[in-house]
């Protein structure tokens, strides 16, 4: 009879799993989750994240019960206990899936080196719809440039969906500990509006969605009050939902194009990071920069007290929901970065405490995109709020949705409130922190030592 362990991490779902669907060929399958100390209390410890992961994980000890079988957790050293978990059960293979931060990468080491003899650590591909290396420039090693990747992306073929398992057998005897309870885990208050974890809700929004409106993506995804995005991202980031299967039900629907090109970009910045590991803590293409360190500035960006309307919206709908819209970030992060002039690390570690879909590759890798010290190709584009706020929130309805002391205040002069007669502007409301036009100069001008950069370009 032989034993194979199926080993949960970020793939927290029966459908389309090839870790699991490998570990269920075998006679008796151990579906295992370690909860690792390192995610509960270490520093990316993340109420949102624990939270959402509590329920992804209650949702697919679901899951596997309705096929006879259960999640077996274990908690603590997470090398150690999968390691005892093996050679109580007698198992002959651990399946996982692979991962490729530095931290992933060396927590399977350090398993593959504490697995006994005659047990084999096998590593399938299923993070991403196409895995780095798969596809690699001429000259080797990872694409640098977004659009040539794409291309070479689209030509390979995909890898074919996992089975899913119709029946589990666990070994006779297994012991398990219970799920922890939420609050037990989390500690402080998550989010109030945070999205319900597990793949039967990932599966549900993504239905629901693609049926409304996928079609209009291309059209709606950078409208911030229109909130047309998926919303994906979280239970991408669980493994809730498979990338690949994502990417193949839909690649052939009306308007699809945009928004599997979007998916595309998870997967550049993994190809960009499985070469360059260092993404979180060193800039990919180093300025030079000078940061200022001005904690005032920063707390206030951080709560949304900036005095600039659209960037409090942002960072307001971050801590209210665990998510904010992608044009919302991109906004937000330009203006620590090129307006406030502080270290993007800073606002990566700011945007991972809180993110629900907050991930060191996908966070650490935009971060460095806005800050122009990673792909991005115009890397001194420097972001307008006022100008983003006009075009994206035309209305001023996303800025009115999360800023309730400016609730009052109607149509487009939300953006810019002291400019209203001083009797109808909004009390409690801070004035600029900065003058958006002076500040970004400032950067250019320290980045550049002076000289006009190559490409000042205000977006
Ligand atoms: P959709 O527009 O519906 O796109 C579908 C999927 O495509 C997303 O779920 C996501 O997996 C992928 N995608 C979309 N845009 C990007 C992008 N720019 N880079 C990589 N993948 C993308 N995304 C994360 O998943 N985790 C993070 O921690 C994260 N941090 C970010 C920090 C900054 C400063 C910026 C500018 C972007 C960050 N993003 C991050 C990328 C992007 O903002 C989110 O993936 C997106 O907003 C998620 O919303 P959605 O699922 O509705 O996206």
């Amino acid at each position: 009879m032989a034993t194979e362990i199926a080993l949960f991490t970020r793939d927290l779902r029966v459908h389309d799993n090839p870790q699991l669907a490998a570990a269920c060929r075998a006679d008796v399958t151990v579906p295992l989750f370690v909860l690792d100390d390192a995610m509960v209390a270490g520093p990316h410890r993340s109420a949102n994240r624990l939270r959402f992961l509590c329920e992804s994980l209650a949702d697919l000890d679901a899951s596997l019960r309705a096929r006879g079988g259960a999640l077996v957790i274990r908690r603590g050293d997470w090398v150690a206990n999968v390691a005892r978990v093996a050679a109580s059960a007698g198992a002959t293979r651990v399946h996982v899936a692979d991962d490729y931060s530095r931290w992933a990468q060396r927590r399977l080491a350090h398993l593959d080196a504490a697995l006994g003899e005659g047990v084999e650590l096998v590593r399938h591909s299923s993070l991403t719809v196409v895995p780095p290396g798969a596809v690699e420039p001429g000259s080797g090693g990872e694409f640098k440039v977004f659009t040539p990747y794409y291309r070479r992306w689209l030509e390979v073929a995909w890898r074919a969906p996992a089975p899913l398992p119709k029946q589990i057998t666990l070994p006779a005897r297994i012991e398990t500990v219970p799920l922890p309870a939420i609050a037990e885990l989390t500690g402080n208050p998550c989010s109030p509006d945070l999205a319900p974890g597990g793949e039967t809700a990932g599966r549900a929004l993504l239905k629901r969605w693609a049926a409304s409106r996928l079609a209009r993506y291309g059209d709606l995804h950078d409208d911030l009050p229109g909130d047309g995005t998926s919303r994906i991202s979280p239970y991408l980031h669980f493994g809730c939902l498979s990338a690949v299967e994502v990417a193949g039900r839909l690649r052939d629907r009306v308007g699809s194009e945009p928004f599997v090109r979007q998916l595309c970009w998870r997967d550049f910045y993994h190809q960009v990071v499985a070469t360059f590991p260092d993404i979180a803590r060193r800039d990919y293409r180093p300025r030079g920069d000078v940061w200022l360190d001005d904690d005032e500035l920063f707390e206030a960006w951080a709560e949304g007290r900036t005095g600039y309307p659209v960037v409090d919206a942002g960072m307001r709908q971050l801590r209210r929901e665990g998510w904010m819209h992608n044009r919302a970030r991109m906004i937000t992060a330009s203006f620590l970065v090129k307006d406030l002039g502080i270290d993007w690390r800073r606002g990566a570690a700011h945007f991972l405490h809180w993110l629900c879909d907050g991930d060191i590759v996908q966070n650490s890798s935009n971060w460095q995109w806005t800050a122009g010290t990673g792909n991005d190709t115009r890397p001194n584009r420097v972001f307008n709020p006022l100008r983003q706020a006009e075009r994206f929130d035309p209305t001023g309805a996303y800025v009115r949705r999360y800023v309730p002391e400016l609730a009052a205040i109607a149509g487009a002069a939300v953006h810019q409130p002291w400019r209203l007669p001083a009797d109808r502007r909004p009390a409690g409301y801070p004035a600029p922190l900065v003058d958006h036009d002076a500040a970004a100069a400032a950067f250019l001008a320290r980045r550049t030592g002076g000289t006009t950069g190559t490409d000042p370009t205000v977006s």
